[in-house]
């Protein structure tokens, strides 16, 4: 909304005001005057809401308004408001699509608690354990709400001013008139808004309302739903108003953003006919697109009714008193106490279209939510609708975001009104009522069906769990005081969950399939769905009911009585029997799991089992036991359900439910799921335990067998027999293997799992503790999948920051990978194998991994059971299934069966879980000796029953006796450590038994002294097995070496060529070096006396070749790619490609071309017969299928065939280049430029002549124009020489391939250039020595790349090339192009490899060195005035340090005049010889460092090894066969080189350059670097918040995305902001590096916190971003919320990968590892 004018009021109506203050009915003269205005002001036309409108109604509707309400002019009454204003304490700040929300995971009272930015900054919060997220928009900021917060509610920002009594009413500060007159106006244009949006005729208006004169003129409106997609409506408009398809997306964007939007402006009839075409158009497959033909004045009114609300908005800014007023006014009752309002609106709400319904809930959140008195009154009203409003919102087909219901999070998660809305309003009730309601299909008993579900229901299903969320607020803050009153309705409200969870229990029943497959897989994840969404509930409610003991013991009674209500629901197939074993016998029903009816979905059993565990840990059961109906229950019925599902799952485990299909899989998978488990598995389990504790053992026991369906085979006389002579069947045996591991399995878990608080004596941190322990057996792991492993509550957190650093150490990431957490050692005895949590997969894992720890420690493998903490009383029984009857005969059957090495029978699995089962109960027994002082009190008695031979008549051997004979028996080697132990412990027991006078010996140490003798053993055991390991660690090395060869050792394998060249170079004779080593010119080392051979060995077909002009070629993969790295200019626009010259480079290096290369080498016959296969094979695949490769071959791409590098091209390796060493005297500098100005003469002349056949001066001796010299070449070197120019051309100019263009030979130098600058300052950067450091791959391709440079002549027409060595000279001596618009390095390097064009015709004996020596003295020179020009003084920031060098200073300084005096003002005055010459040394070197590395390359001579050390300025300019005073150069050759000067100082651009700082480019240029970026990520995530699409006026961008090599920010992947380029439609990233980065481009996409790499249109990869959590892990998505903070090390690594040009690579990479990202559409990005 826009601010009010500050104009002060004067227009035609100011008696308005006036008039209105005397009026009578001023309802009337209000309306009369909006029915005048309105129509004329809106809807003039067919465009809607242009800005004069929005300045007419301010003028002639609004401001009046106002003048009424002040009373004067509103620039003062509402100043005057404002000065009164007690602004509220809550910060209240809507938040905006993307902006950054903070929660503190400490502080906040539940999740939906956040601030924003400011006030998160300035609160204490900051310092905690702080959650981060973006919004998605809607919800306002909770600072200054003291129930959100447990500590810190205010910010600095809104804490409180004591003073102030906030109490006070705010109405006290205004005048009885001013009350008044705000409650009418008030009253008065509320209710013509209301009545104007809530209007649902299209064709009249409310009384009064009625414009004084009606056209002909109407609006055809359309309607925003969500059944219709974009495409729909574009396409259903272009016909039905013929429009374009451009004003068409734009009517349907309006309309998705508003809610509606008018197509068509017209008369009645005009409008009518575009609304049948649109209803026709949309009606086929679903119901049609919504259309109105409203009249014009309809429009009108409620657009200015809106303009209303939002001046209501804006005028309670300025007063709480307004505002509360507002209020007052909003939620009055009618004369007849119909509905206020604010009432009307919400129920209309889901009529209403989207603009309305946001600009309403806006004034809602502004007004009523934020005064503490009328956001009590409005979450009454709210919640006596809240039926009525969330069954309009069900029906409605708009997000939850635009329904008035979404205010719900607003007002429940205020504890203090949810607990008011639940005692006054019974909302618990009313919650729960609604959702069942809305759950109509039921089965015959009463249960949810979701089968049968049409789509709409699922729809419907979808909306409907909404309310869950609503619960969920309602209960995640638990009363700390309970009034009867809240406990009533409270219960209430169980009593109404527990209907729900009753249509719950038994749903989705199966039976097993057999025979055959079923059909069809039946629905279950509407059930699961549910079971999911309800699980926090359900343990929330446990958790009310445990904060209150009457609570708690009514709740048991009222879960009891509905249990036991379904369970006479379902009893089909029960019969009764008796079961009989081991002495015992037992009632029980007759029911097969695996024939009968059995579902996965309890919940009223599981609900009764948590509370029955609360009974004991708020030992409510011993305070109370006469107020529960302890001896009611029936543990056989309790267990009956809960065991038939965890019989049902080992059935499926055991593969006898496969005919199921996967739905069955599905839910056994989501029932041990950490998602669901606390509500599923985990009570079942429970369940059992609290039956179990109340039965006898061997009851419980059979009952178990019995429904495993293992009863017969334990129960026979026999069973110690192989029980399996009978079955001959090897399912049913394999079945019943399985089934006997789970059902010992279900024992240790009844018995040993005691980590819940009220079952075993335990606090409630150690079953987190004991979970975080045996995921960390498995392997080390990162916090987020520690948390993905751990339950959450229900405020998303997991609680593991408590307790994790007492079991685990962490370990800090590298530059890749995450940080770990690792088991601390101490904490690897807590082990258990069987932890109830593990599945099979994980529990062989850890079994593996603690095996290995074992073995690693010098232990004997066994993993023996760990110790338990005692159970609490109630559950004290447990322990004696360990010594029962039925389990000893169990124990000992299993035994009995394992004495048979043919097994079959029995399975290792099945021993190893007796043996355990055995270990567990000495444990027992031994714990119960140390706890109780006298032995007479010991109950348990397991030695001894054991030691105890079977009785009469089946004298069957002892259990001990059995486990002494299998001891030694071969075929049970795995097991022999735990049986030892086993025996150990028992051996100690008996002595001491005997000696019973010994004091008890310490726990556990009982073994020691055997460990001891065991020690000499043990060591030398230890001893051989780390050898062994040590070998096996070697080999495995071997073998990944071996794997990883090609792909982490391109290097290394490159060593073969550089070991051949060490030995070549250690060959040569010393004596040949020269005292100083010279790279360039006359005194240039040559290598030895003979030849220096080099041979090469093909990938591709292992022949060893020797690199020779004349013989085959060898090739190197490259890939050429166009550059921006080096770019000092990123606003140049890119060059014409087909005119642009690019003979000389700017010296801003905007575009350069870069060649890199893998280094693998290759014959190039070789080499085309590989590539000619992947262009046929691809081709066959194109036509195959439509998959895209990573390369793109139509444009020559290809990858490595050794090492899968991207490449686009191969450059040829060639010989150096042989040097005829001239004794002649060679020529000065003059006498040279003499002779080859005469020579281009004579060039000149001879082109012309055969163009003119003009006659021509005499050429200078020995120089024959004519001749037309001899290729060196082989045929074959020849055709790679073609190749290679012409991809370095096609690539860096963007254009066709033209092997005749001539400007092919200049991209080759150029690309030699620009890739031996990129590398000096790579090894700058990188803080690398020049030489030695580089890798051999790069070594290869700057040797390849030089020698090729300087052939490519041959090639060439060799006119075109003398030309350009032509016009190359006259750059620097005639002065042809202002020297500050040229690189000298590309000016250099391309001069040089120009010349032997030029040379070649040239017999008289000058050596090609003495030239490149002039050209690079020349060069020097007036790169050396190019630097005096440009440097800026440092004089003012730098202090001169003593000890110069004088003589350096002195003709600094006077060369530095001489220029001045050339040039005159333009050039600072700088009068410090110091300082100049320190600038001219640091811009030259990275020339002189360019210039090192492509003579040494050029001509392979060995570099001086001091190159690094202090004297590098001086061995540099040795080596170059430089003057160390630079200077000299020029006073050497004053003669030539003054006019010259004068010459390059009066070009016509050199003052026009000198004068724009902005373009000019100055010496040296600093290397570029990827933008700053924050420390904190939050920071970005704000940026980006406030960034609007720049194309669609001021819509959020979806995907801002920012461009980490310039900073843009970047409106991605959407359709608005897409370009097109050549001939393509792209999204913004894709056009932005095509002008920022020549096609390659580096992004963070800040929503996603995601890297994004691009190169082209069509590659892209993700990469980790530099941003990491405290944890060491990156945030991919932003869905775990952790503070970002920026990595240093790892940005440092992506500028990196930039710099060295491989970001290309990089996504090569990344798309052979992963071919899904192949498929994705980079270019719409
Ligand atoms: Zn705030
Ligand atoms: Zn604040
Ligand atoms: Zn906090
Ligand atoms: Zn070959
Ligand atoms: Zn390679
Ligand atoms: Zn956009
Ligand atoms: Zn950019």
């Amino acid at each position: 909304m826009a601010k009010p004018t500050m104009t002060s009021f004067s227009s035609p109506l100011s008696f308005l005001p006036q008039k209105w203050l005397q009026a009578t009915d001023l309802p009337k003269e209000v309306y009369q005057h909006l029915a005048g205005y309105v129509p004329k002001i809106y809807c003039l036309g067919p465009n809607l809401n242009p800005t004069s409108e929005d300045l007419l109604a301010q003028l002639l509707l609004q401001a009046p308004l106002e003048w009424y309400l002040c009373g004067e002019d509103p620039l003062v009454g509402l100043a005057k408001l404002e000065k009164n204003n007690q602004p509220s304490q809550l910060c209240g700040h809507v938040f905006k699509v993307g902006e950054p929300t903070y929660s503190c995971r400490e502080c906040a009272a539940d999740p939906t608690c956040v601030l924003c930015m400011q006030c998160f900054l300035g609160s204490v919060h900051k310092e905690h354990r702080y959650r981060m997220t973006t919004s998605g928009g809607g919800g306002f900021c909770d600072c200054g709400d003291t129930e959100a917060w447990k500590k810190g509610p205010y910010c600095q920002k809104h804490e409180p001013n004591i003073c102030d009594s906030s109490q006070e009413d705010p109405l006290a500060n205004l005048s009885a008139d001013m009350i008044a007159r705000t409650y009418n106006i008030f009253s008065i244009m509320l209710k013509y808004a209301v009545d104007m949006l809530t209007w649902d005729k299209e064709d009249e208006l409310p009384h009064g309302l009625e414009p004084p004169e009606r056209g002909d003129t109407y609006y055809c409106m359309l309607f925003n739903d969500e059944v219709h997609t974009y495409e729909q409506v574009i396409y259903t408009l272009q016909k039905a108003v013929n429009c374009t398809q451009k004003e068409a997306v734009s009517f349907a964007t309006t309309v998705d953003r508003d809610g509606r939007k008018s197509v068509r402006y017209g008369d009645f009839q005009f409008c009518e006919q575009a609304k049948s075409v649109i209803v026709r158009n949309t009606s086929r497959q679903s119901k049609p697109l919504r259309v109105q033909v409203m009249h014009s004045s309809v429009v009108a009114h409620q657009c200015f009714a809106l303009k209303a609300l939002t001046w209501f908005s804006h005028v309670i800014r300025y007063s709480d008193a307004l505002r509360r007023i507002l209020c007052q006014v909003g939620l009055q009752r009618g004369p007849e106490g119909d509905n206020s309002l604010v009432d009307t609106l919400m129920l209309c709400d889901s009529k209403m279209w989207k603009g309305a319904r946001n600009v309403y809930h806006q004034l809602y959140m502004s007004s009523l939510l934020m005064d503490l008195k009328y956001k009590k009154l409005f979450a009454i009203q709210f919640a006596k609708h809240y039926e009525r409003l969330q069954s309009d919102y069900v029906k409605d087909d708009h997000d939850r975001e635009f329904s008035v219901t979404d205010l719900s999070v607003q007002m429940f998660t205020v504890p203090s009104l949810a607990r008011m809305l639940i005692t006054e309003e019974n909302l618990m009730t009313t919650i729960i009522r609604t959702f069942v309601d809305h759950l109509r299909h039921r089965d015959l008993q009463g249960r949810f069906q979701f089968e049968r579900y049409t789509a709409q229901q699922a729809f419907k299903f979808r909306r409907v769990q909404s309310l869950i969320g609503d619960l969920k607020y309602v209960l995640i803050s638990r009363p700390t005081e309970w009034t009867n009153r809240l406990r009533e309705k409270f219960l209430e409200g169980l009593e109404a969950f527990l209907e729900l969870l009753k249509c719950m229990q038994g749903m989705d029943p199966v039976v097993r399939q057999v025979g055959q497959h079923i059909e069809m897989e039946p629905e279950w994840e509407a059930a699961f769905t549910l079971q999911m969404k309800l699980t926090h509930i359900i343990s929330m409610i446990q958790e009310w009911c445990a904060s209150d003991d009457r609570v708690l013991i009514e709740a048991y009674k009222k879960c009891l009585t509905v249990l036991t209500h379904c369970h006479s629901g379902f009893a089909d197939g029960e019969q009764p029997i008796t079961l009989s074993m081991c002495g015992h016998s037992v009632d029980t029903i007759r029911y097969c799991i695996s024939q009968e009816k059995v579902s996965i979905h309890l919940p009223v059993s599981r609900l009764l089992a948590g509370l029955h565990v609360l009974l004991s840990k708020t030992e409510v059961a011993y305070r109370f036991p006469e107020q529960l109906p302890l001896s009611e229950l029936s543990p056989p019925m309790l267990i009956e359900h809960p065991l038939r599902c965890l019989v049902l799952c080992a059935q499926v485990h055991a593969g006898m439910w496969r005919r199921n299909g996967f739905s069955l899989v599905n839910q056994i998978y989501y029932y041990h799921n950490v998602k669901c488990r606390v509500e599923m598995f985990d009570k079942d389990l429970m369940m059992l335990q609290v039956g179990a504790s109340m039965m006898d053992p061997n009851h419980f026991l059979m009952i178990m067998l019995s429904r495993f369906e293992l009863f017969h085979i334990f129960s026979s006389a026999d069973c110690r027999k192989r029980y399996n002579r009978e079955s001959a069947n090897k399912d049913v045996v394999q079945q019943n293997s399985t089934l006997i591991e789970e059902v010992l399995h279900l024992i240790m878990m009844v018995v040993g799992e005691r980590f819940v608080a009220g079952i075993g004596q335990v606090e409630s941190c150690e079953e987190l503790k004991r979970e975080i322990i045996h995921q960390l057996c498995i392997r080390p792991m990162a916090h987020s999948e520690l948390v993905k492993a751990l339950p959450e509550n229900e405020n998303k957190e997991t609680g593991m920051e408590k307790v994790i650093d007492s079991v685990a150490s962490f370990k800090k990431p590298g530059v890749t990978g995450r940080g770990l957490y690792e088991l601390r050692p101490e904490c690897a005895k807590h082990f258990n194998l069987y932890f109830h949590h593990y599945s099979r997969a994980d529990q062989s894992k850890a079994e593996e991994a603690q095996r290995k720890l074992k073995r690693q420690n010098g232990e004997d493998s066994a993993l023996l059971p760990p110790s338990l903490p005692q159970l609490c009383p109630l559950f004290a029984s447990l322990v004696n299934i360990l010594q029962c009857d039925v389990l000893l005969g169990m124990l000992g059957a299993v035994l009995q069966w394992a004495m048979e090495p043919s097994g079959g029978h029995w399975s290792e699995s099945m021993l190893q879980r007796v043996l355990h089962l055995i270990g567990m109960a000495l444990l027992e027994e031994q714990q119960q000796l140390e706890s109780t002082l006298d032995d007479n009190e010991v109950t348990f008695s397991f030695t001894l029953k054991i030691s105890r031979p079977g009785e009469a008549p089946s004298t069957s051997p002892s259990i001990l006796a059995v486990l002494e004979t299998l001891q030694n028996a071969p075929h049970l080697e795995v097991h022999k450590d735990m049986i030892r132990w086993i025996l150990k412990v028992m051996s100690i027991k008996t002595m001491r038994e005997r000696t019973a006078a010994a004091p008890p010996p310490e726990r556990a140490g009982g073994w020691q002294e055997e460990m001891v003798r065991d020690k000499d053993k043990a060591e030398r055991k230890r001893k051989a097995e780390m050898a062994r390991l040590r070998r096996e660690k070697i080999m495995a090395q071997m073998s990944e070496m071996q794997k990883h060869f090609i792909n982490e050792n391109k290097e290394l394998f490159q060593q073969s060529l550089e070991e051949l060249d060490a030995s070549t170079s250690a060959s040569l004779d010393p004596s040949s070096w020269d005292s100083v080593l010279v790279c360039v010119g006359p005194r240039r080392w040559r290598g030895g006396r003979g030849e220096r051979r080099q041979v090469v060995t093909c990938i591709l077909c292992q022949e060893e070749q020797e690199i020779r002009a004349d013989g085959r070629a060898m090739v190197l993969a490259a890939f050429v790619q166009r550059s921006t790295v080096m770019s000092k200019n990123r606003k140049r626009p890119p060059h014409d490609p087909e005119s642009y010259d690019p003979i000389f480079m700017h010296p801003d290096l905007s575009f350069g071309t870069h060649t890199g290369s893998c280094g693998h080498i290759m014959h190039s016959h070789c080499w085309q017969r590989y590539f000619e296969a992947v262009q046929a094979k691809e081709q066959r695949r194109q036509q195959r299928l439509r998959v895209h490769t990573s390369y793109d071959v139509e444009n020559g791409e290809f990858l490595c065939p050794l090492c899968e590098c991207l490449s686009n091209t191969v450059i040829p390796l060639l010989p150096l280049t042989k040097t005829s060493c001239s004794n002649g005297e060679q020529p000065g500098l003059v006498q040279w430029l003499n002779t080859t100005s005469q020579q281009i003469k004579a060039l000149h002349s001879a082109h012309r002549k055969a163009n003119e056949g003009v006659e021509a001066p005499p050429p200078p001796e020995g120089f024959r124009p004519d001749h037309t010299p001899i290729n060196p070449y082989s045929s074959s070197i020849k055709e790679m020489l073609t190749t290679f120019g012409t991809a370095t051309y096609k690539v860096g100019l963007k254009v066709h391939p033209n092997e005749q263009d001539p400007r092919v030979p200049i991209m080759c130098w150029t690309s030699c250039a620009y890739t031996i600058q990129s590398v000096e300052r790579l090894l700058v950067d990188e803080q690398k020595p020049l030489f030695g450091s580089l890798p051999c791959r790069q070594d290869d391709c700057l040797s390849s790349l030089a020698r090729f440079g300087s052939a490519c002549w041959t090639v060439s027409s060799l006119a075109t090339v003398q030309s350009h060595f032509i016009r190359l000279l006259a750059g620097t001596v005639e002065n042809s192009r202002c020297i500050l618009d040229v690189d000298m390095f590309h000016l250099l390097v391309s001069l040089v490899l120009s010349y032997p064009a030029v040379h070649c015709q040239d017999s008289s004996g000058l050596s090609t060195d003495i030239a490149e020596l002039h050209l690079l003295h020349l060069v020097t020179v007036a790169h050396l005035v190019q630097i005096l020009l440009t440097s800026i003084p440092v004089e003012l920031t730098m202090e001169q340090e003593s000890g110069g060098v004088e003589h350096e200073e002195e003709s600094v300084c006077l060369l530095y005049n001489t220029l001045r005096s050339h040039i005159g003002s333009c050039v600072y005055e700088v009068s410090s010889g110091w300082h100049l010459w320190r600038a001219v040394k640091a811009g030259i070197l990275p020339f002189l460092r360019g210039a090192a590395l492509f003579f040494h390359h050029l001509h392979g001579v060995p570099t001086p090894p001091e190159l690094n050390g202090a004297s590098e300025w001086e061995v540099l300019c040795a080596y170059l066969s430089l003057p160390s005073n630079l200077l000299q150069l020029f006073y050497s050759y004053q003669e030539v080189l003054e006019p010259l000067l004068q010459g390059w100082c009066s070009h016509p651009s050199m003052r026009q350059c000198l004068q724009s700082p902005e373009t000019l480019i100055s010496f040296p240029r600093e290397s570029n670097k990827l933008i700053e970026l924050p420390e904190d990520y939050s920071a970005l995530i704000n940026q980006a918040s406030s960034f609007t699409c720049p194309k669609s006026g001021g819509d959020k961008s979806r995907a801002p995305t920012l461009c980490l090599v310039c900073g843009a920010l970047l409106c991605s992947q959407s359709y608005c902001c897409q370009t097109e380029l050549e001939g393509e439609d792209v999204g913004a990233c894709t056009a932005h590096t095509f002008a920022c980065g020549a096609g390659v481009g580096i992004f963070l996409r800040v929503r996603e916190s995601q890297v994004l790499f691009l190169a082209g249109k069509t590659k892209g990869c993700f990469y980790a971003p530099p941003y990491l959590d405290d944890y060491g892990e990156t945030d991919q998505g932003l869905r775990r919320g952790n503070p970002l903070h920026l990595c240093r090390e790892r940005y440092r690594k992506i500028q990196k990968l930039w710099r060295q040009h491989s970001i290309t690579e990089e996504i090569g990479h990344a798309q052979e590892a992963n071919q899904t990202l192949v498929g994705i559409d980079w270019q719409h990005l």
